[in-house]
Order: C-alpha cells, then sequence, then structure tokens
C-alpha cells in the first residue's frame, strides 16, 4: 500500500513539474487547466487504481494461505508477516509453521 502512495505521490510530481514547465508554451489558461487534471488522471489516478486492484487480488490470495490466515501475527491488509517483517503469499508461509500461534477469539456476553 506504501508503494502504490510512493509512486502516486512521484508520478503527482512529476505531472506537477512538466504542467509548470507547459505554462508559458499553452497560451489558453484553460486549455493549460484540462491539460493538467487530464494528465493527474491518467498519469496518477489510472495507474494507482490498476495498483490497488492488484493489491486487493493479492490479499484475497495470501488469506487462502490456512496457516497464516488463523495467525495471529498476520496483518491481512498488507498480508505481511509481522514477526518476519515478510510478505505471506498463498503458497508461502514465511516461518514455514514454526512461529504459528492462534487467533484469539472471544466470546461476547461473558
Ligand atoms: S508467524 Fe508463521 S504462520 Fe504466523 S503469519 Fe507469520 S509466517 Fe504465517
Amino acid at each position: 500500500m506504501g508503494a502504490i502512495i510512493y509512486w502516486g505521490l512521484l508520478r503527482f510530481t512529476a505531472v506537477l513539474i512538466a504542467a509548470w514547465a507547459l505554462y508559458s508554451y499553452v497560451p489558453n489558461y484553460g486549455d493549460w487547466w484540462s491539460l493538467f487534471f487530464v494528465s493527474v488522471a491518467v498519469i496518477v489516478i489510472y495507474p494507482a487504481q490498476l495498483s490497488f486492484m492488484k493489491h486487493q487480488k493479492d490479499v484475497r490470495r495470501a488469506s487462502r494461505n490456512a496457516l497464516c490466515a488463523t495467525c495471529k501475527h498476520f496483518i491481512a491488509d498488507n498480508t505481511l508477516c509481522a514477526i518476519l517483517d515478510e510478505h505471506v503469499t498463498r503458497n508461502y508461509t514465511p516461518c514455514g509453521g514454526d512461529a504459528w500461534e492462534p487467533i484469539q477469539i472471544t466470546s461476547v456476553g461473558n
């Protein structure tokens, strides 16, 4: 998730610099704004949206790793093992099951 934000900010900075550099070459101020917003949509927002959809797919896949999905060290949103700081995938369990600890389930009403 951090990589999506990082690359989004980097692309936005590049668009800002390019827009600033092209400002004197575009005679109509309205056209310049239109160009800016279209550039932001195509260069910043669309790739970020694609990356986010890929990330969501990776999260869904990682949660199919039965061992990690039931472990208290698994951070589902980041597909990360908290103690080994490694990404979990469907077929890869970083600790090999040695550090598995069950998720605490609390009962309601007691
Ligand atoms: S400790 Fe092991 S089982 Fe638990 S999340 Fe990390 S790799 Fe998966």
